[in-house]
């Protein structure tokens, strides 16, 4: 995925027709981790430095995207967009707490409290490594739209809801950034996004009206794909979300 100038409008087709067959549930808890038992909490061998230069480049290319896509949304309610105070990486539960509550490992989070992004670095690596780098744009999307519900005041009775609707906006973000030119979706994206949205549903069996519940693969690549596609009607995708969750 890249920032550039280029609208390109007609690859949104496969996104939808990918959706119709798409089904299969992951695995996950907590916001954004995945139980998928990592091979090892090895950091990056040798060689390795290559790629997490880049995931550093691609996450703060993600970052500024997403904090000028929220820019222009607040500019047109006549609002103002507040960045989070930081964007930051931790390699274990004992590099800060939110709240005080340790880090967790294979997560990414927003934590209210210290108005920050934090992320599990060797987790994003691996699944940098595993999916490629729309899982990146997908997951802090998602993230900032946790920031960005509670800068807007919208919680919600239940976590899934809370969950799906942010799964929602991240989905406008990139929907909306591809529409307007300022990404370019590039041959395989698709299917890193669809890969992303399958790993982090929640575990068959895990109740909707459980405490912490996301939802199944399925229904967050719904919520992602709502929000991807936006409204007909025009004007931010985000308002959709805003409707249906
Ligand atoms: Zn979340």
């Amino acid at each position: 995925m890249t920032a550039l100038r280029h609208p390109v409008r007609r690859l949104l087709a496969p996104l939808v027709v990918v959706l119709a067959v798409a089904g299969c549930a992951g695995t996950t808890d907590a916001d954004n981790s995945t139980n998928r038992q990592p091979e090892s909490r090895q950091t990056d061998g040798p060689g390795d430095s290559d790629s997490s230069g880049q995931m550093k480049d691609d996450i703060s290319s993600a970052v500024k995207s997403i904090e000028t896509y929220w820019t222009s949304f607040f500019e047109a309610q006549g609002g103002q967009f507040s960045p989070v105070k930081d964007v930051f990486p931790y390699d274990s539960p004992s590099d800060g707490n939110c709240g005080g509550e340790a880090f967790a490992q294979n997560n990414a989070f927003f934590c209210p409290s210290g108005d920050f992004i934090a992320y599990d670095e060797i987790f994003l690596s691996r699944e940098y490594r595993d999916i490629g780098d729309a899982f990146v744009y997908y997951l802090f999307g998602h993230e900032y739209a946790h920031a960005e519900q509670a800068a807007l005041g919208i919680s919600h009775r239940l976590t899934i809801q809370h969950e799906l609707q942010a799964d929602c906006m991240a989905g406008a973000y990139l929907g909306d950034s591809v529409r307007a030119g300022s990404l370019e979706i590039e041959d395989g994206d698709i299917d890193e996004l669809l890969d992303s949205l399958a790993l982090v549903g929640d575990q068959p069996g895990v109740p909707w009206f459980a405490e912490g519940a996301h939802g199944s693969g399925e229904q967050r690549t719904q919520a992602f794909a709502a929000g991807y596609q936006g409204t007909s009607a025009g004007g931010s995708s985000l308002n959709t979300c805003f409707q249906t969750f």
